[in-house]
């Protein structure tokens, strides 16, 4: 466990704590992109409000309800369908890194990381819901993305997805889940990460390029 881990036990004793429960939603499936490039999963995550990449989920109040009462809750309102998410689903807890200027350390963070299997139809019909009723459609959130979990020739696919910028330790929890669930094996993780480093040094160099057109100064 790493030094900031806990138990879910141990968290929920921490009353004065703030508790936030996300769930990484997956499913198999048989489609292949341009009919050769196996996807094998689905692995869904969000466009969150901030522009950042996150998990569905949020703040769930421990006095009032369960750990997996408030996520279920959360997860209505972000995609629209009932996904109940149990105790056994539940995979690690820890505090958020600080952010600074958000939490005082008398309200520290804990988030709650769940993974849960589905059918992929249950995944399609998530995404459906997601993009028409549910409560949070363009608010909360602006819309599900699918987790790419293959490289292309030309090096898309993973490796950049993983440079786009997510939310507190979302890219941890995505990266320790497709280790963790052997959805993508350690050596093409790796791979996949050299070339993230690779599109952000390119990326930094056309933001460059972009503040220089609106005549701003590096
Ligand atoms: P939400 O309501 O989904 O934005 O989540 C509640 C709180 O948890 C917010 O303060 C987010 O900044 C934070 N948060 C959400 N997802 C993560 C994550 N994967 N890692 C760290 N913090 C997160
Ligand atoms: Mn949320």
């Amino acid at each position: 466990m790493a030094s900031s881990q806990m138990s879910r036990d141990e968290a929920l004793e921490c009353t004065c704590c703030r508790h936030a429960c996300h769930v990484l939603l997956y499913s198999e499936t048989a489609s292949q992109l341009f009919g050769r490039i196996p996807i094998r999963y689905i692995v869904l995550m969000q466009m969150r409000f901030d522009g950042l990449l996150g998990f569905p989920g949020g703040f769930v109040n421990p006095l009032e309800e369960t750990l997996e009462e408030g996520l279920t809750r959360e997860l209505l309102e972000e995609l629209g369908v009932a996904v109940p998410v149990s105790k056994e689903d539940h995979v690690e807890s820890c505090f958020s890194p600080p952010r600074s200027g958000t939490y005082s350390s008398s309200s520290r963070l804990i988030l709650h990381f769940y993974v849960k299997k589905m059918e992929e139809e249950q995944i399609r019909e998530i995404e459906k819901a997601a993009a028409s009723t549910a409560a949070d459609h363009g608010l909360e959130v602006l819309g599900m993305v699918r987790v790419p979990l293959y490289t292309t020739k030309s090096g898309g696919g993973l490796s950049c997805f993983l440079s786009h910028s997510f939310i507190g330790v979302a890219r941890s929890q995505l990266m320790n889940s497709l280790l963790r669930l052997h959805l993508v094996s350690p050596g093409d993780l790796q791979e996949a990460l050299r070339g993230s480093q690779r599109t952000h040094a390119e990326s930094a160099q056309n933001l460059q390029a972009a503040l220089k057109l609106t005549g701003e100064q590096p």
